[in-house]
């Protein structure tokens, strides 16, 4: 695995490469974006950002919102997908934040992760973009990225923030969260555009499995990947699988 400062120094032009790197979810306030980010799960942002401004309109916060029952919001927010978990995490998590912490969102990782609904990367979603709290979410997109480049290794979430935040400085958190999610959207694929890449000289994945492809050799598997849910395959270079346990709703936690 890189060091910190390699993996600071790559963290510097992938910012270069997307300055515009941000939360793509619309919001106003920190208790929108919590619905938001719960209602993105298994869903795009675009999608999310088509149903929120009626939701909000109607349920304007927690305590608002705590007030409805399932039938007033799943056709609200239907088209997000898994809507009937959906809508009890929502009502769940407002009731929760008004008994709890007077219809306020907590600005710790510890309160926010007893809420209905809410999981360890909505947390940090939230704490980094509308708390002022440094965090840094990780998704099936700073999975493969990060795995791929060398800058951290393993497919457990927890254990990847940790190494990035170990080699990131602090106020840097959520801004390499973002970096790094929206590479995997644009660029770093699940079928990589790597010639678009501004970290390609520096990308185990690059170097062991796509240019060893290109020379009509076998190409290696990184260390980084070396896990059972990453699997290559040789045929294309391409990842195979994305690491399990990321993108999936269960209950909508997220
Ligand atoms: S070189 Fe290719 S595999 Fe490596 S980070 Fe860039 S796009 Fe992803």
């Amino acid at each position: 695995m890189k060091s910190a400062r390699e993996t600071r120094e790559i963290l510097d032009r992938l910012e270069t490469q997307h300055p515009d790197a941000d939360t793509e979810l619309h919001f106003t306030t920190p208790f929108e974006l919590l619905a938001a980010t719960i209602l993105s799960a298994q869903s795009t942002d675009v999608r999310v950002n088509l149903v929120t401004p009626a939701l909000f309109k109607k349920y304007r916060d927690a305590r608002a919102m705590a007030k409805a029952s399932s039938a007033d919001l799943e056709p609200l927010i239907h088209s997000t997908g898994f809507y009937r978990a959906k809508a009890k995490s929502l009502i769940g998590m407002a009731q929760a934040l008004v008994a709890q912490h007077g219809g306020e969102v907590p600005a710790s990782m510890e309160a926010l992760v007893e809420l209905p609904g809410v999981g360890r990367k909505t947390a940090n979603v939230v704490l980094g973009h509308a708390l002022g709290v440094p965090g840094l979410p990780v998704d099936r997109h700073v999975l493969r990225v990060s795995n791929r480049i060398g800058i951290a290794e393993g497919d457990d979430p927890v254990a990847v923030e940790q190494q990035l935040c170990a080699a990131m400085p602090k106020p840097r958190w959520t801004r390499t969260s973002d970096t790094l999610i929206l590479h995997g959207r644009r660029i770093c694929r699940p079928k990589p555009l790597c010639d678009e890449c501004a970290v390609r000289d520096d990308c185990d994945y690059f170097r062991l499995v796509v240019a060893r492809v290109r020379d009509g050799k076998a190409p290696k598997k990184p260390q980084t990947l070396n896990t059972k849910k990453l699997k290559l395959t040789t045929a294309t270079g391409q990842l195979k699988a994305e690491p399990r346990g990321t993108g999936r709703v269960r209950k909508a936690r997220r």
